[in-house]
């Protein structure tokens, strides 16, 4: 499963796509649509829009870059979060039933399916907030 998905590339605060077809040279990497975000590469079944409310979290879950969305959600800056540890912020919608795996069960898999709510305050649950843990952006020099 997933090794012909193609990769692409969309900006970490307002998910805009890339306005290149391939990567972005490395002097241009923030977004040219909102000029906060930093251009990431995820797997097209991964990109969220620009209504989702995503984070991007490093291999070390910690968190790296927050959507437009995320930070209205969640009442954060993406300032105030990054290098957080994402359990801090948010918790599996069905952490409950699944006991403490599943937090890192649900990262590790990041699905654009997989659903998290605040890990405090708010019983709203995120529709849509995902987690990009593999994007290859964030490794580029
Ligand atoms: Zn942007």
């Amino acid at each position: 499963m997933g090794h012909d998905v193609p990769w692409l590339w969309f900006c970490g605060n307002c998910a805009a796509p890339s306005p290149h077809a391939g990567p972005p040279p490395p002097h241009a990497r923030v977004c040219p649509s909102c000029g906060l975000g930093l251009l990431l590469e995820a797997r097209e079944d991964a990109i969220p829009s620009d209504r989702d409310a995503f984070l991007v979290v490093d291999s070390s879950l910690l968190i790296q870059a927050m959507s437009r969305e995320a930070q209205r959600f969640l009442g954060l800056t993406e300032q105030d979060a990054v290098d957080k540890p994402i359990a801090e912020l948010l918790v599996p919608a069905d952490a409950e039933a699944q006991g403490r795996t599943g937090f890192a069960a649900a990262i590790t898999q990041a699905r654009p399916d997989r659903h998290l709510r605040p890990a405090a305050g708010g019983a709203d649950r995120a529709r849509g907030l995902s987690a990009a843990s593999s994007a290859r952006g964030l490794r580029d020099p």
